[in-house]
């Protein structure tokens, strides 16, 4: 063990995780004067080194933590990098008296309780930014992989079904010259309307209000989903924005046109959308989250023209590693008294 690094709970340490057993012996008054981070899952061991010369830390490696696990082990904490399946609410940060910072791996944080964090003066931080070129790859990603046919052809290819070339085989549908609908117009909404004139796509967009100086047509959400070929999700996951995605905003869009959704799962009433799917109101929808992952609500299952990718708007793993970082970064300034680069606004 290199000298200076501190491990509190051997049970969860990084050590643990690669050695069994690995007991830490007792350590002086410089290693018991750090401040403690939970950390709630692995993280890259350059990462998690940096934050071991800053903080005691305890480091859950065993996958998803449960709840009440999450809220005995965050007593005693002064910092908390957590990630989006962390309900961090107000439970926890009762439970966390002593929390400084809650720093999540994650633009979106719907998941934590922010009147009961500054209720508490809980600074909490996310990772805006980093991920936005990721996640408008991921959504393009969709979008193609939905209009062109390529995932359901995919399957049919290896079940054995494709027998040869035809000229009306697997009809898609051309991007150029369609209308992208962008619901939520902020980092990541305007890094995939950037890659628009690419593909030849007009954007129109929708939110709280126009933006000056945006590429794009502001419009109020009734006409983006009655004149949108592509209805893209992009908002946050708040009270407002829940199920925005229903029976009546489904059926008012073009028979001819593809739900998109990179956002949050509960933006999108999924049994609202096997419907307009099942009476063939839209043409096809795309989906990388979902209302109770990992559950998918099974009716999506049945549809060849619905692609489900498994959350993996930000998951390239330079993109990762960054966001990572980024969140360590956060705990490392506010524990030594400075202001975090990244705080939630
Ligand atoms: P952002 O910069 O804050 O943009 C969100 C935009 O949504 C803002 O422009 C906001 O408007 C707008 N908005 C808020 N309420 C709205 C409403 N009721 N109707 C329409 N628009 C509304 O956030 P971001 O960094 O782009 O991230 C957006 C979301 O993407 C995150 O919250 C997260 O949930 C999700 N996400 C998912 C993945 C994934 O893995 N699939 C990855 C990254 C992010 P104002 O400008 O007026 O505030």
């Amino acid at each position: 063990m290199p000298p200076g690094r501190s491990v509190v709970a051997a049970g969860t340490s990084r050590y643990q995780a690669s050695c069994g057993s690995y007991s830490i012996p007792a350590y002086g008054p410089l290693a018991v004067s750090k401040p403690s981070v939970l950390v709630t899952r692995r993280i890259p061991s350059s990462v998690l080194t940096r934050l071991e010369e800053a903080a005691e830390v305890e480091l859950y490696s065993r996958g998803d933590l449960p709840h009440e696990e999450l809220i005995a082990r965050i007593a005693g904490k002064q910092g908390l990098l957590s990630v989006v399946t962390d309900s961090i609410d107000r439970a926890v940060l009762e439970a966390g008296r002593d929390l400084k910072i809650v720093s999540t791996i994650a633009v979106g944080y719907n998941n934590i309780d922010i009147a009961a964090a500054r209720e508490r003066n809980v600074i909490v931080t996310n990772t805006p930014d980093v991920l936005n070129e990721s996640t408008a790859d991921l959504t393009w990603s969709l979008m193609l992989g939905v209009m062109r046919r390529i995932v359901e052809g995919d399957r049919l290819v290896r079940r054995g079904g494709w027998k040869g070339f035809a000229l009306d085989f697997m009809l898609g549908s051309d991007l150029r010259g369609k209308q992208l609908g962008i619901i939520g117009f902020g980092r990541i909404g305007q890094a995939v309307a950037a890659r628009a004139p690419a593909f030849g796509m007009r954007v129109a967009y929708t939110g709280r209000g126009p933006k000056p100086g945006v590429d794009g047509e502001f419009m109020p959400l009734d006409r983006l989903l009655s004149t949108s070929d592509v209805v893209s999700l992009h908002c946050p996951l708040t009270p407002e924005t829940k199920h925005l995605i229903n029976q009546t905003t489904l059926a008012r869009m073009k028979r001819s046109a593809y739900l998109i959704s990179a956002a949050r799962g509960p933006v999108v009433d999924e049994a609202a959308l096997v419907w307009a799917l099942e009476n063939r109101l839209i043409a096809g929808a795309a989906l990388d989250v979902y209302e109770k992952e990992p559950e998918i609500h099974k009716g999506l299952l049945a549809f060849e023209n619905v692609v489900l990718s498994p959350h993996l708007g930000s998951s390239a793993i330079e993109t990762r590693t960054t966001m990572i970082q980024l969140a360590a970064q956060n705990i490392i300034a506010v524990l030594a008294g400075q202001p975090p680069l990244t705080p939630i606004p």
